[in-house]
């Protein structure tokens, strides 16, 4: 194939995992034409809790009420950080941009405050989080005031256990009972999984079976907890239904990955991105990016034919090690795509601390990309690789969002901060208007 016949873009976003989707996103509603490559990333296997910033300094594990709090103190302690180099009132547009396009894709978020969210785990902990699914809100509120509570799972779903949270939590919450039940037509089969009940529970008479099973053992609770499989793409259906059916605020709880709640955030942010004009390339990967004068050409690979596509920009969001983005030798750490430098210790040795649980998390794990400050990865000389590419996501240095539990923060931020280089950049975005922040 050969360049004429190569399709252009003002964008091209190489990855889909929660930073890719977010440049997407952010690049189409600022008016740019934009291809996407990759499959679903790391979104798979996320909560549906949308993290900005909980920990900080990781070392201290010091949790934060306000995540805006926490990017202050970052900047202040560590101005380097991917997250400390875009200002509040860019991250705070980001994300209600984001939640906006999810809630209108069909999962909807609470309102985005000033605050983090308690939320309970399948295991009984809790998560500091800062973007809440509407289906999971009635827990933040029953946890915080130790409301009495019905916590309910179902024979045969192993990676949902109410009475293992009961136990843990039951201490500081008294009034936290849990029941165990059958799910309606499934009594005989021995294991179950949450995709299949979720699924099941969008027929409406499992529905009444399932609530009609429940509205017996609600005694005094004034809320309900459920593992997160209320439905999958009609989660605000089912979620309606159960709070109707039962009388009481309901709530999911978020299972072990794979989750319900990861696919449905995958199948919200695919529509949105759709929704948008997106063009998508989901079973590609890049396997070349070559740059002449202002025009990037990238090879796919795994398209039924080969396939050639052209862009004015390109954005790196290929993740670490499970995305792709980056990969380690004995010796080394590098990036797949293009080899640019990678910021990371010196030798081996300084990968890891001798302890394991080491508070402080490693060095590796802060391995990435050095960008300039308009998130274009440097090259060996400390120059920018080309002009217009940039760098998004967990791919760069300086941060440990796992420890931090800023994932879709790093995410959703960097992609939002990029996508206004480009479109200030680009003069047909500027003229449309569509630009936003
Ligand atoms: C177990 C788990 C739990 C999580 N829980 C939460 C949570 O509770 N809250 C939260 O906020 N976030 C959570 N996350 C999600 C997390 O926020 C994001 O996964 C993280 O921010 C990384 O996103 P990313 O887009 O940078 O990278 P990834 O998700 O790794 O995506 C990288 C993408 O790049 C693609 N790619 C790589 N190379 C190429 C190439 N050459 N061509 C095309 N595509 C390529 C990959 O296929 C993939 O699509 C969780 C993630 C995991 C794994």
């Amino acid at each position: 194939m050969n360049d004429a016949a190569a399709k252009r873009y003002d964008v091209a976003v190489i990855g889909a995992g929660m930073a890719g989707m977010a440049a997407a996103l952010f690049a189409a509603e600022r008016g740019l034409s934009c291809v996407q490559i990759g499959s679903g990333g790391g979104i798979l296997f996320a909560s549906g809790l949308l993290d900005l910033l909980a920990v900080h300094p990781v070392a201290e594990h010091r949790l934060w009420p306000s995540p805006f709090d926490a990017l202050a103190a970052l900047a202040r302690e560590q101005p380097g950080h991917p997250l400390a180099r875009v200002d509040a009132a860019s991250v705070r547009t980001a994300f209600q941009t984001f939640v906006a396009a999810l809630t209108s894709a069909g999962m909807p978020y609470a309102p985005l405050g000033e605050r983090n969210s308690h939320v309970i785990t399948s295991i009984g902990t809790v998560k500091t989080s800062f973007g809440v699914p509407l289906t999971m809100v009635a827990g933040v509120e029953a946890l915080e005031r130790r409301l009495p509570c019905l916590l309910v799972d179902f024979r045969g779903l192993r990676e949902f256990s109410a009475r293992q949270i009961v136990e843990t939590l039951a201490g500081d919450w008294p009034a936290l009972r849990h029941q165990h039940i059958d799910f309606p037509g499934f009594e005989s089969v021995p294991e179950l999984y949450a995709a299949h009940l979720a699924r099941a529970l969008e027929n409406r008479q499992t529905g009444e079976r399932t609530i009609a099973l429940i509205k017996p053992m609600l005694g005094e609770a004034r809320a309900v907890g459920l593992p997160a499989l209320l439905g999958l793409s009609r989660s605000s259906e089912v979620h309606a239904a159960f709070e109707l059916g039962l009388g009481v605020p309901v709530f999911e709880i978020p299972t072990m990955p794979t989750s319900v709640p990861g696919l449905r955030l995958l199948g919200a942010l695919e529509a949105a991105v759709a929704a948008r004009g997106v063009t998508r390339r989901q079973l590609c990967s890049v396997r070349a990016l070559t740059f002449e004068g202002s025009v990037a050409t990238l090879e796919l690979e795994g398209a039924p034919v080969a396939e050639r596509v052209q862009a004015s920009a390109v954005v790196l969001a290929t993740g670490r090690f499970s995305g792709r983005g980056l990969t380690a030798d004995r010796q080394s750490v590098r990036e797949s795509l293009l080899d640019l430098p990678v910021q990371q210790p010196a030798s081996r040795e300084g990968w890891h601390e001798r302890d394991f649980l080491d508070p402080a998390g490693h060095a590796i794990n802060r391995a990435g990309l050095k960008t300039d400050d308009a998130w274009r990865p440097l090259d060996a000389n400390g120059e920018p690789a080309w002009e217009k590419l940039f760098a998004i996501g967990s791919i760069l240095a300086e941060q440990d969002w796992m420890r931090e539990k800023c994932g879709s923060g790093l995410a959703i931020a960097t992609a939002w901060a990029a996508t206004d280089v480009i479109a200030g950049s680009d003069p047909q975005s500027r003229k449309s208007g569509k630009a936003g922040g």
